[in-house]
């Protein structure tokens, strides 16, 4: 089953775009039979339940952090990813960049870009984003390497297309703006539903869950 998912997506994938598969709630044997069928890199949400797979599955795979990260867990955040999807607050990133110095680790981080403006969500808001960008170029243990946004919740993958848009202008504006002094690189936009319309407007890495492992169990 992960096997043919896997087979099916990357077949249509075009080239230089990237999968994550996003792991949460999935097993150790279930990433297993991922890593198996040809994903590179795992994508996980939550810092303990990453660590408890972590620490079967070791440095095999990539691991990106793709949720919400809390700065109490940072240091584990720190240790076990090569990239952190969701940087969306300066107090992480002052956080983050003292927990990377004393591991002596340089980490890809992306920003996470609140890309239709939603006040209850996290992110950045797209005007913000430079001036973002601006303060955290001190944290020497940090590297700025892109964007990765959410879009708004919608049934219709349609209804994202626009702000997946958004996104990809924001990524070339900054492209322009710091390409001289940041490998700037990444664009992670889409899930299962909405990764093909993501691709069309120019994401490198698509997180998808439920096309690779199947939908997850309804929580009752
Ligand atoms: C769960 C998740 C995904 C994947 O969602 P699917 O609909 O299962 O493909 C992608 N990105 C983030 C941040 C997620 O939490």
């Amino acid at each position: 089953m992960i096997k043919e998912n896997i087979e099916n997506i990357l077949k249509d994938l075009p080239p230089g775009v990237k999968i994550v598969a996003a792991a949460k709630e999935r097993s150790v044997d279930e990433i297993r039979e991922a890593i198996s069928s040809g994903i590179k890199i795992i994508g996980e949400n939550y810092i303990n339940e990453a660590r408890s797979k972590f620490e079967v599955i070791g440095k095999e795979v990539k691991w990106h952090f793709i949720g919400h990260l809390q700065k109490n867990k940072a240091k584990y955040a720190a240790t076990i990813f090569n990239v952190v999807e969701t940087l969306d607050s300066l107090e992480l990133a002052e956080v983050l960049d003292r927990e990377c110095w004393k591991i002596n680790k340089i980490m890809p981080v992306f920003l996470e870009i609140n890309s239709a403006s939603e006040p209850q969500k996290q992110g950045i808001l797209i005007e913000e984003a430079e001036g973002f960008l601006d303060k955290i170029l001190r944290f020497k243990h940090l590297k700025p390497s892109g964007l990765m946004t959410m879009g708004p919740f919608s049934d219709n993958p349609e209804e994202l297309r626009p702000f997946f848009k958004k996104t990809k202008n924001l990524f070339d504006k900054i492209k322009l703006n710091y390409g001289n002094i940041l490998e700037w690189k990444y664009l992670s936009m889409g899930m299962s539903f909405s990764y093909q319309i993501a691709i069309e407007e120019g994401a490198n890495i698509v997180r998808i869950g439920a096309a690779v492992f199947g939908p997850r169990k309804q929580k009752i």
